[in-house]
C-alpha cells in the first residue's frame, strides 16, 4: 500500500464518520417528532418491544464483518442515546423550574406575594363570627395582609371537629372584608373547589392532599392562587411535581408551603425542614411560605422557627393565631394568642440580626498577626537592593 492510498482510505473514513454523524442527527430528529406525537396522544414514551424488534431485524440483515453481538451493542448504544429525547420530562424542563422563567410574584387582591416578607395568620379553624372578628381586628392592626381559617378540616380522627363548612367560609370572608384583609382556606375535595373559590382569595391544598392529583388539577382550573402544602412524607421532587400539576392545568399562581415532615423526633409534631427553603428557592420560581405551627405542634418554639425560616429565605410565614387558644376546637396547643403573635413579630427581626456570631479575633491572634506584619516588613528591609 502506498502512502497515497493510505491517505485516501483515511479521508474516506473521515467522510464515513461524517455521514454516520449526520444519520444519527437525522435519527434523533425523527425520534423527537415521535415523542411530540406520543405526548399529544398521551401514549407511553418508551416502547421496549419495538426496540427489541428493531434490533432483531438489524441483526437479521447484518452483512458483516461485525459479529451479531457487536451490532446488538452498537445499536443498543444508539437507542440509549435517543432515550434522551424519549425520557419523561425532568424537573429542569418543567414550568415550576427556576429555568422556566422569571421568579414569580403572585397578586392577591393588590398584595404581591413574593416581593417582601409577610405573614399569613389566623385560627386553625373558623369557629364563630365573634372569634373571626377578634382575630381579624388584632391581626390587621399588626399589618398581617392575609387571614387564614379552615372551614373544611381534614382531621386525622373522624370524631374530631370537621369545620363549619360553607358557614365558616362566610365568617372568614366577612371578617376579612371588615378589616381589609385577604383570605386563605383549605379545599379538601374536588366537589368543594367552586364554593371555596367563591369565598377565599387563596385556595389551600393541605399536606394530606398534596398527592391528590385530581384535586390539584381541579384547583389548577379554578383561577385563584393556590397555597400548596408539602405532604409530610413528600420529597422535594414530589412536592415540585405536585405544583407542576396545578401549573399545567392552567394556574401558574402557586405558593409552596413547607409545614414540617414526619421524622423520628417526638418532641415536635413534625420536623421543620429548613434546608428545603433555600433548595426550593434555587430549584423553583415559586414563592415559598413556611408554616412553623403545624411543623412544631407547640407554641414555645414558633418565634425561633419563624426567624430561622426568614433567615433561610422564606418569602412568608403562616402562623396559627386564635383569640382564646385554650378553647380552640382544633390544634389548641399550637395556636398563639394575638398578644403572643405580636411578641413574635417583634422578636423575629431582633433574633435574625442578633443570633449570629460576631467574629472577634483573640488578642493572641492579633499579636501574631502584628508579628507577621513585622516579619514581612523585616524581610523586606533585609532584602538586598538591586
Ligand atoms: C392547616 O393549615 O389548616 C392544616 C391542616 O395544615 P396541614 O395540611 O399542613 O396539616
Ligand atoms: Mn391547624
Amino acid at each position: 500500500m502506498t502512502q497515497e492510498h493510505l491517505n485516501h482510505l483515511r479521508d474516506r473514513i473521515g467522510q464515513v464518520n461524517m455521514e454516520i454523524l449526520h444519520l444519527l442527527s437525522e435519527r434523533a430528529g425523527l425520534v423527537a417528532q415521535v415523542r411530540e406525537y406520543k405526548e399529544q396522544c398521551a401514549l407511553n414514551l418508551y416502547d421496549s418491544e419495538r426496540e427489541a424488534s428493531m434490533i432483531e431485524s438489524l441483526v437479521a440483515s447484518n452483512p458483516g464483518p461485525f459479529p451479531d453481538r457487536v451490532i446488538r451493542s452498537l445499536f443498543k448504544e444508539i437507542f440509549h442515546a435517543s432515550l434522551f429525547f424519549m425520557e419523561e420530562k425532568t424537573l429542569d424542563d418543567m414550568m415550576v423550574s427556576v429555568q422556566a422563567g422569571p421568579r414569580k410574584t403572585i397578586d392577591v387582591k393588590g398584595f404581591e406575594v413574593g416581593t417582601e416578607p409577610f405573614f399569613i395568620a389566623g385560627p386553625c379553624s373558623v369557629e364563630s363570627d365573634e372569634q373571626m372578628d377578634q382575630v381579624a381586628a388584632g391581626l390587621s392592626q399588626l399589618g398581617v395582609p392575609i387571614l387564614r381559617g379552615g372551614a373544611f378540616k381534614p382531621r386525622t380522627s373522624p370524631y374530631s371537629f370537621q369545620g363549619l363548612g360553607v358557614e365558616g367560609l362566610r365568617m372568614l370572608r366577612a371578617a376579612a372584608n371588615r378589616y381589609g384583609m385577604r383570605t386563605v382556606s383549605e379545599v379538601t375535595d374536588t366537589r368543594l373547589v367552586d364554593v371555596v373559590a367563591e369565598f377565599a382569595d387563596i385556595l389551600q391544598i393541605g399536606a394530606r392532599n398534596m398527592f391528590n392529583y385530581e384535586l390539584l388539577k381541579e384547583v389548577g382550573r379554578a383561577g385563584k392562587p393556590v397555597l400548596l402544602k408539602r405532604g409530610f412524607s413528600a420529597t422535594i421532587d414530589e412536592f415540585l411535581q405536585a405544583a407542576e400539576y396545578i401549573m399545567l392545568a392552567g394556574n401558574t399562581n402557586v405558593i409552596l408551603c413547607e409545614r414540617g415532615i414526619r421524622t423520628f423526633s417526638r418532641r415536635t409534631r413534625n420536623t421543620l425542614d429548613i434546608s428545603v427553603i433555600p433548595l426550593l428557592q434555587r430549584m423553583s420560581r415559586l414563592p415559598v411560605v413556611v408554616d412553623p405551627s403545624h411543623a412544631a405542634g407547640r407554641k414555645d418554639v414558633l418565634t425561633d422557627l419563624t426567624a430561622a425560616a426568614f433567615a433561610a429565605g422564606a418569602d412568608g410565614v403562616m402562623v396559627e393565631v386564635h383569640p382564646h387558644p385554650a378553647t380552640a376546637r382544633s390544634d389548641a396547643k399550637q395556636q398563639l394568642t394575638i398578644a403572643e403573635f405580636a411578641d413574635l413579630t417583634n422578636s423575629v427581626a431582633r433574633l435574625a440580626t442578633q443570633r449570629v456570631p460576631t467574629p472577634k479575633p483573640t488578642p493572641a491572634a492579633m499579636t501574631a498577626r502584628a508579628g507577621q506584619t513585622n516579619l514581612q516588613t523585616a524581610k523586606m528591609t533585609v532584602r538586598p537592593k538591586n
